[in-house]
């Protein structure tokens, strides 16, 4: 037995999940946000409780300061000597990883190198792994790449058609994103395709950020993010993709700069900029019921997008035998989940259970008909535990 924490390190906060491995117990859970702030917030959950505080946290070192102390004082661990390794959430891993490493000097040197394609978030982890090794010198540290289940994708699914140069001297290229998220839908999907030779699933991981891939015998074999998560289909504030010429024409048109015009891209476009109401799904089907128009726009947009890709994925896997939806919209919108099935029955041949399709409170689910030519599952995701399963074997290797 051995306790393993998975941790997800952003610029100004740092998510933690306390694991007993190998059982995946949770022994507690929490979040630092502003961090870097005098009125900065600490949360933790352990044993049905909960308590929130707000204290300084200048740092990410003090964070985890924190939340080692509150460990200790609330009897969750009784020394810092139990906690035996820390996952690291790592969002780009570039041409490097294929799966997850152990963070030593060459490791560290390469999420570095790759901060240009991922500044916020690449900068944010490292500043998260030395301020654990700076007050846990002695356990091992894992790097878990959202970019590393994508690696297997053929060059023809990966390059873009640009100056091949581009290709190779900047490492231009599409790389994908929630891929620990990919890779435990598809391993929890393949309890649903016991006997089937080579499993095709197309996974839908459709919350505020969004992704659908390709996974033939386990493998990803496409996925829709490219260079960076703005690439796909349509998101909360992300538009997707999009005919490149219209970054130049906006930036004429509006005077704009190149980068307050991909600011917008990342950040006001998507369900905000086509509705005009949020980024939040919640209110813009609220808006939908309300007969907002742009609202009604930007939700058939958003279940188009799906489903182009979904049909894509279908030529691109020779067929289908499992669809999974996933994430906050995937997991808690039964509605979603039909807009988009209506849309590719006729094609495919899929069927979805009114009946089943219900609001499942965070529970896995078959939903499809037994008739479906496709079957139809939702899958609560799980990033953490993965973290944990990886840093765990590295931990007993
Ligand atoms: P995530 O990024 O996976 O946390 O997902 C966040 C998205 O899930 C937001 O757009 C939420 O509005 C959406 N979401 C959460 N619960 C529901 C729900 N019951 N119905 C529709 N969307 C939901």
């Amino acid at each position: 037995m051995a306790k393993i924490m998975a941790v997800n390190a952003g610029s100004s906060s740092l998510k933690f999940k306390l694991y007993e491995m190998p059982e995946e117990k949770v022994l507690c859970s929490g979040n630092a946000e502003r961090i870097g702030h005098e009125d900065a917030i600490f949360g933790i959950k352990w044993n049905g409780q909960s308590e929130k505080t707000i204290l300084p946290i200048l740092d990410h070192a003090k964070a985890v300061e924190l939340v080692v102390n509150a460990m200790i004082e609330k009897g969750i661990v009784s020394s810092m000597d139990e906690i035996k390794g820390v996952g690291h959430r790592v969002v780009q891993g570039g041409k490097y990883f294929s799966k997850s490493e152990l963070f030593n000097k060459d490791t560290e040197d390469k999420i570095e190198s790759l901060i240009p394609l991922a500044p916020l978030h690449n900068k944010a982890h490292l500043v998260g792994f030395r301020a654990f090794k700076k007050i846990l010198p002695n356990v091992i540290n894992v790097a878990v790449f959202d970019t590393a289940f994508h690696q297997t994708m053929e060059p023809e699914d990966y390059v873009f058609p640009i100056p091949y140069e581009y290709t190779t001297k900047y490492d231009c290229r599409r790389y994908g994103a929630h891929g620990t998220s990919h890779k435990y839908l598809s391993e929890v999907g393949l309890n649903y395709l016991k006997g089937v030779k080579h499993p095709k699933i197309i996974s839908c991981h459709i919350g505020s950020g969004a992704s659908i891939t390709a996974i033939k015998d386990g493998k990803c074999v496409a996925t829709s993010m490219g260079l960076t998560p703005l690439g796909g289909i349509m998101m909360g504030t992300r538009t997707g993709d999009l005919d490149p010429s219209v970054m130049n024409y906006l930036c004429k048109c509006t005077g704009k700069s190149v980068e307050e015009m991909y600011q917008i891209f990342n950040k006001q476009s998507g369900f905000l900029g086509v509705s005009g109401v949020s980024n939040d799904s919640r209110d813009v089907l609220a808006a939908v019921d309300e007969g907002n128009e742009q609202a009604i726009l930007s939700n058939k947009l958003f279940i188009r997008r799906i489903a182009d890709f979904i049909g894509q994925y279908y030529v691109r896997l020779g067929g289908a035998d499992l669809i999974i939806f996933s994430a906050g919209i995937g997991e808690n919108s039964p509605r979603t989940r039909k807009e988009v099935v209506d849309e590719i029955k006729d094609a495919l041949g899929v069927e979805i259970d009114e009946e089943k399709n219900k609001d499942l409170r965070g529970q896995e689910a078959l939903i499809s008909t037994e008739n479906s030519k496709i079957k139809v599952v939702v899958i609560p995701t799980d990033e953490e535990v993965m973290i944990a399963r990886d840093t765990y074997s590295y931990y007993i290797k």
